[in-house]
């Protein structure tokens, strides 16, 4: 894509901060596809992709994007104050910020969100397997919830809009 876009500046650093932590938007949008193909079997990866771009446009994202990456990174450089540094860092399951974080992206395009940010979660598929590889060094305790949550946010926006056209 040659064109050059403007963008606002908390929209630029969300994004920016997302291809520095190796998430791209072709990545959420295959999540996007995974979820909805079984429903709409003409999806186009496009389709998917200008959804996400829908999503990611909402100020609540790039806050859950900016505050969610910047713990990731505070906890691998070790700077956090314990308990908090282990428990993020260790990704424990317990702890559910990381999970309370991603739902607020979730509500915003309503219930049906719900039911695929649990799905996506458990089943982990592309780019939130890579995510959550735990031997890589790297942490993505909040991030790989906020992926899930953008894929199914853009998956819900996307239903309600099929829904509302056919
Ligand atoms: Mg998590």
């Amino acid at each position: 894509m040659s064109e050059k876009k403007e963008y606002g500046m908390v929209e630029k650093a969300a994004r920016d901060w997302l291809t520095k932590r190796g998430v791209r938007i072709e990545d959420i949008a295959d999540l996007v596809y995974f979820l909805q193909v079984k429903y709409h079997p003409d999806l186009t990866l496009d389709t998917c992709i200008e959804n996400v771009e829908r999503v990611i446009r909402k100020r609540e994202v790039q806050n859950a994007i900016l505050t969610g990456i910047q713990l990731d990174i505070m906890a691998e450089e070790k700077k956090l104050f314990a308990p908090l540094q282990g428990i993020i860092e260790r990704d424990e399951s317990l702890y559910g910020v990381d999970e309370i974080i991603a739902l607020s992206i979730v509500n915003v395009y309503g219930s049906i969100g719900f039911t695929n940010y649990g799905y996506i979660d458990k089943q982990k598929p592309g780019i939130l397997e890579m995510l959550n590889d735990k031997s890589s060094g790297e942490c993505h305790t909040f991030l790989d919830d906020i992926v899930g949550a953008i894929a199914a946010a853009a998956s819900s926006r996307l239903a309600h809009r099929i829904a509302n056209v056919e």
